[in-house]
């Protein structure tokens, strides 16, 4: 089927060309100077542009509308109204109101708060976010006009994901003009952070799924031994797509489309039937908007493929997890990047100083970097066996790091590595200019080349926490630059000196070798670089002066806040943490020690029979495998045994950080004691008596 790409793209937004069409000039004047400059709309205009987006989204086959936002749940939430009001006469009226529009009041009591909130004051507001365009989204439950609104409580605290990010978009955008100003820039007049993110994901069979207890609730599999094939031949990255997935892409494409997403590059990735799409980057807050509906979008349109993505970091131990790569530059409104070096970086000194801004930045709040980017899916990627480390770092290349070093060591002037051509060797081939670095995927937060690349997030978790930490602390180091260089009397002397000592004193945190080595945990601590393997480790981070210094200081986050988020971060590693061991309760003893039962019993009465019959037979074999499978099964009942009493145990803990703690230290390695077992069960029982779907049927049989 051949599709027309603009045709479809951005049907289902009301864009900025929908609005000039359909408002009235004055109406349309007033939205854009609300949306570029902020302040408030009038009721009459909101009333318009109510009206006006009613009708456009009921041409679309849209009976409902919505307020969405993005809950402290780390999912959107939306609930849906029809347009109906009081109908008289049997007759139906449907409207749209400007007050409808703007702002909506859902009980705020059944969403996390972390003590923002007692229950029994639940007033919640959301309150329409003009820079990012209402959509229509096509459901099974009807078509839904989409408001993207911003979830505040009675007193103004952010309750969302989302307020917090555009508080720290204000503040990068003043202090990054303040710099600009300093380099004789007043023609811009705006600057934003621009964010593409890389969203990695697995399908897996539908029916398939629906047998694992622990797919179901917990997103991943914590049981499964690994299939005589993996990743090892590396065949999978990059390979031809197949046939049904191939149609879930295309399909998916065309509905992130139709919601004006450039979804653009899609590819097999490196573990079997796992998956990757790009969009084209956008405007930060957009882009995290973006990234929401694309998760949604892709789980939708797995199900009418008779298939399910997992959205999850780990679904599968042994091979790759899941991780969203999140691409984060500066542009301003005249089309300038600011992480552009140019063609020579070494005589840019504006952007010389901005990267020297971002090392400290990156160096200072390493911890809330990390912070940022914890869930507990991300547990098994970050700071396990798996990349990119707990360790945040920087990866520069050598062609930058190489003006760096000479900018340290004070040489006289700067020169550039030249970038050689890179010739294959092959007479018909063009030789071809190479780029001035080679790429480091062991690093966490990579310089590709126009833009950073942060790759801690992971896969299933919304990408605001950690773009708001990045605008945050980026914000924070430009604030202080300028103010020492507004003061100085011979500005270029004093910003050469700056970028000196900021690049000696933040050296430490650049890092272009393996960052997967052992060697580098050992390097990394001998720097004083901050190694937090778990998140429960990093929540701390949140809470310390140095944050709430910060995130006060621009407005992005209150202490309260920021103790709130904290809060509901162990809350939820603990929950988590719970519903898969209780998981893991279930299907061991359900499943797993029935099956176990059955086979060895199985294998009892055929030795019986078999010696009956014949009694010089070899049943050797027989007795090996019973005598092995009877001991796990015994260690399989124990492992449950001592799982099942420390639950309640643990889970009974009134302080959520150290229930936090103690789930990790003492639930995880009673999982994993009762995972191991079971296993090795699995490689000795019949088939036909597993009870579930074993790593090789999930994963090669997509
Ligand atoms: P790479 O090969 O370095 O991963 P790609 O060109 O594939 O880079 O882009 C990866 C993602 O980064 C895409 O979503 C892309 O739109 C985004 N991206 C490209 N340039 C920028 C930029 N200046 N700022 C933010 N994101 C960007
Ligand atoms: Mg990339």
């Amino acid at each position: 089927m051949s599709v027309n790409i603009s045709d479809i793209f951005g049907a289902n937004v009301f864009s900025m060309s929908v609005m000039r069409e359909r408002l009235p000039k004055k109406a349309y004047a007033e939205v854009v100077d609300v949306m570029e400059h902020g302040g408030n709309i009038s009721m009459a205009t909101a009333d318009i542009v109510a009206n006006a987006m009613k009708d456009w989204a009921m041409e679309k086959g849209a009976t409902h509308y919505t307020h969405w936002f993005q809950p402290l749940t780390g999912v959107t939430a939306e609930k849906h109204d029809s347009f109906l009001t009081a109908p008289s006469d049997s007759k139906a009226l449907l409207q749209l109101t400007g007050k409808q529009l703007i702002m909506g009041e859902p009980d705020a009591s059944s969403f996390p708060s972390g003590g923002l909130r007692s229950t029994h004051y639940a007033r919640g507001y959301t309150a329409w976010d003009m820079t990012s365009p209402a959509f229509v989204k096509e459901m099974s439950c009807g078509t839904i006009l989409c408001i993207p609104t911003i979830f505040v409580s009675y007193n103004g605290e952010a309750l969302d994901k989302k307020t917090p990010l555009l508080r720290s978009m204000e503040a990068i955008n003043t202090q990054a003009l303040r710099i600009l100003r300093l380099f004789g820039n007043t023609q811009a007049t705006k600057v934003t952070p621009l964010v593409g993110a890389e969203q990695e994901y697995f399908l897996v069979d539908r029916e398939k799924y629906l047998k694992r207890r622990d797919l179901i609730y917990t997103g991943r599999t914590l049981f499964g031994a690994p299939a005589p094939k993996g990743q090892e031949l590396e065949d999978q990255y990059f390979g031809v797509i197949r046939e049904r997935v191939g149609a879930f892409m295309s399909d998916l494409n065309q509905e992130l489309w139709k919601l004006g997403i450039p979804a653009t590059t899609q590819h097999n990735e490196v573990a079997p039937a796992q998956h990757e799409l790009a969009p084209i980057y956008t405007t930060c807050n957009l882009a995290v908007d973006q990234n929401q509906l694309t998760m949604e979008t892709m789980k939708r349109v797995a199900t009418r493929h008779g298939l399910v993505c997992l959205l999850h970091e780990k679904p599968y131990a042994g091979v790759n997890g899941s991780g969203k790569h999140n691409n984060w530059s500066l542009g301003t409104d005249m089309g300038e990047n600011l992480l552009d070096p140019g063609e020579t970086p070494n005589e840019n000194l504006q952007f010389l100083l901005v990267l020297a801004c971002i090392m400290k930045a990156v160096d200072v709040h390493a911890d809330l970097l990390r912070c940022s980017a914890s869930n507990a899916g991300n547990e098994h990627r970050l700071g396990a066996q798996e990349a990119p480390p707990a360790i945040i770092s920087i990866f520069l290349g050598d062609q930058l790091d190489n003006v760096v070093s000479q900018i340290i060591s004070n040489a006289d002037s700067i020169k550039l590595l030249t970038t050689g051509k890179l010739d294959s060797g092959v007479s018909t081939v063009p030789v071809i200019k190479k780029d001035a670095t080679d790429r480091n995927r062991t690093s966490p937060f990579a310089f590709t080349g126009n833009k950073f690349e942060f790759r801690m997030v992971g896969s299933s978790d919304s990408i605001a926490d950690a773009n708001t930490t990045l605008n945050a602390i980026v914000a924070e180091a430009f604030c202080e630059a300028a103010d020492r260089l507004e003061q100085a009397q011979d500005f270029y002397t004093a910003c050469n000196e700056l970028i000196h000592d900021l690049m000696t004193r933040h050296q430490r945190i650049i890092f272009n070798g393996n960052g997967y080595s052992e060697q580098w945990v050992r390097e990394a601590q001998r720097r004083g670089l901050p190694n937090l393997p778990s998140m429960v480790d990093a929540i701390p981070a949140l809470t310390t002066e140095k944050a709430e210094a910060l995130f006060t200081r621009f407005g992005i986050y209150t202490k309260s806040e920021l103790e709130s988020r904290a809060e509901i971060m162990y809350e939820t590693y603990a929950k988590v943490l719970k519903i898969e061991a209780q998981t893991m309760i279930h299907m061991a003893g359900k499943h797993y020690i029935p099956a176990a039962i059955h086979f060895c019993t199985r294998l009892g009465q055929s030795i019986a029979s078999i010696t009956a019959a014949a009694c010089d037979a070899d049943v050797s074999v027989q007795k090996t495998l019973l005598a092995r499978c009877s001991a796990l099964l015994s260690s399989t009942s124990k492992a449950l045994d001592t799982l099942k009493v420390l639950l309640p145990q643990v889970d009974s803990m009134t302080d959520v950080a150290a229930m936090a703690m103690l789930y990790r230290t003492r639930i995880v390695p009673a999982m994993t004691a009762l995972r191991q077992p079971v296993d090795e069960l699995e490689l000795l029982v019949d088939k036909d008596i597993w009870p579930v779907h074993t790593y090789g049927d999930l994963m090669f049989e997509v």
